[in-house]
């Protein structure tokens, strides 16, 4: 198909359109930053979104997380919290049917569908005495808009919802289906993402505006894990018999980190990855234990995040850390009486490598010249998104571009809004040549 023939606006009118409606994106996200949608705590920011779906006249659907219904899929992860009253909210958009023999009219032509997808949830603010102000009141200064979820990715949310208002302002429509998707628990999970699928959402393309001015060309395995280790306690008094929970703990963790490093030695690492610093991370998030002072710890809970490469199956990695803990464990000279458990709870995510050979992402690419000037670049990222599920179980081709910023699970997170502009006009146009348009109707 010869996509030319079915988008007769030029950049500069998207261009246009978009600088027409910045304060309006600019008010759109400072009101979703000030919905703090921390886990399970997301509904207030969904129900903006519904309210933008539908005041873009998009027939707008609220879909409940069945957890039973993903369980036996490849891409679940166990949840954290219970999915009661929290909901993925969905915009469609169905072109007007084609008019028979209206060959010269470009209503009939009919393009190919897309998916917008953007994650609704942010992220823990962390010690809110590091952030200069208040995470969730949006704060601007010259180009950057500060807060929680700005960058990553409520700019994404917003430059894909004002990209779609863009064309309409240009009184046209996208001439294919194109689905707007605002979904919970990307940061933990990717069940919102991986319900949408599994209740039939797909396209011909999809495109998830995470904070990535690049377009994604590979991303990370991730895994979470937790380790319980139950100590010897004993009087602090005598505490060389017995033996601490929490020391304990940080051996094993010292054991994991060598596997860490040697999966970020150069003849371990995935070709995507040859190139990083440090591709593999292993952090240690959170740890809690112990009871008070004069106590030898008896119990410590370790929660860990663990990156590898993509083409390895979370069940290999499982495999692989269960084997090592349990070496760990034996080769510590104090080991009797101590017990580990492993468990498992959010992130079991593959990785995956992007074809950006693929006709939309080369569609995608080209609009990012013809808006900026420059080629887009390109990243292999260290971190997951919600794209595995577009990309390896919905054989959807896709990828995320969306806008720079900084300090996304960071302190004082900010987004820039010259670039959040940029590429709603980018998505704005690369929407009328996928999928064609037509005169709103
Ligand atoms: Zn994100």
């Amino acid at each position: 198909m010869d996509t030319s023939t079915l988008c007769p606006l030029t950049e500069a009118e998207i261009l246009a359109a978009v600088a027409a409606q910045r304060d309006e994106a600019v008010a759109f996200l400072q009101e979703l930053v000030r919905a703090p949608s921390l886990l399970g705590h997301e509904a207030s920011a969904q129900a903006l979104m519904k309210r933008r779906f539908e005041a873009l006249g998009l027939d707008v659907r609220e879909l409940v997380i069945d957890e039973a219904k993903l369980r036996e899929h490849p891409g679940y992860s166990p949840s954290l919290v219970s999915y009661d009253g929290r909901r993925n909210v969905i915009g469609v958009h169905e072109p007007r049917p084609a008019k028979a023999g209206g060959a010269d009219d470009a209503s009939a032509v009919r393009g190919r569908s897309l998916i917008l997808n953007g994650h609704i949830d942010v992220v823990p603010v962390g010690a809110e005495r590091l952030w200069t102000s208040p995470p969730f009141e949006p704060r601007i200064d010259g180009d950057r808009l500060y807060g929680r979820g700005a960058n990553d990715m409520k700019g994404g949310i917003v430059a894909y919802t004002m990209a779609l208002r863009a064309l309409q302002r240009l009184g046209v429509e996208p001439a294919a289906r194109v689905t707007l998707q605002s979904v919970i628990e990307e940061e933990c999970t990717g069940n919102g993402a991986l319900a949408c699928l599994l209740a039939g959402y797909t396209a011909d393309a999809a495109i998830i505006p995470e904070p990535f001015d690049e377009l994604l060309s590979a991303q990370l395995g991730v895994m979470w894990l937790t380790l319980d280790v139950y100590g010897v306690p004993v009087h602090a008094a005598v505490a060389q018999t017995g033996i601490g929970a929490i020391e304990f703990a940080q051996h094993l963790v010292a054991e994991l980190r060598k596997l860490e490093a040697k999966w970020n030695e150069p003849q371990h690492r995935h070709a995507m990855y040859c190139r990083h610093d440090h591709p593999i991370n292993f952090n240690l998030g959170r740890i809690e234990g112990g009871e008070w002072s004069s106590s030898v710890s008896t119990h410590c809970r370790a929660d860990l995040r663990l990156g590898f490469y993509p083409g390895v199956k979370p069940a290999e990695v499982r495999a692989e850390v269960e084997a090592l803990i349990r070496q760990a464990h034996a080769a510590h000279p104090a080991h009797a009486g101590v017990e580990v458990e492993i468990s498992y709870h959010g992130f079991q995510a593959e990785g995956l490598v992007v074809d950006l050979q693929q006709p939309a992402l080369q569609a995608l690419m080209q609009a990012h010249h013809d808006i900026t000037g420059q080629p887009a670049a390109t990243r292999a990222a260290t971190a997951t998104t919600d794209l595995r599920f577009f990309h390896l179980y919905g054989q959807i081709p896709s990828t995320c571009y969306g806008p720079r910023g900084a300090n996304i699970h960071g302190v004082d997170e900010w987004v820039s809004i010259d670039s959040m502009q940029q590429v709603t006009a980018v998505l704005a146009l690369f929407m009328a040549r996928w999928c064609g348009v037509q005169r709103a109707g």
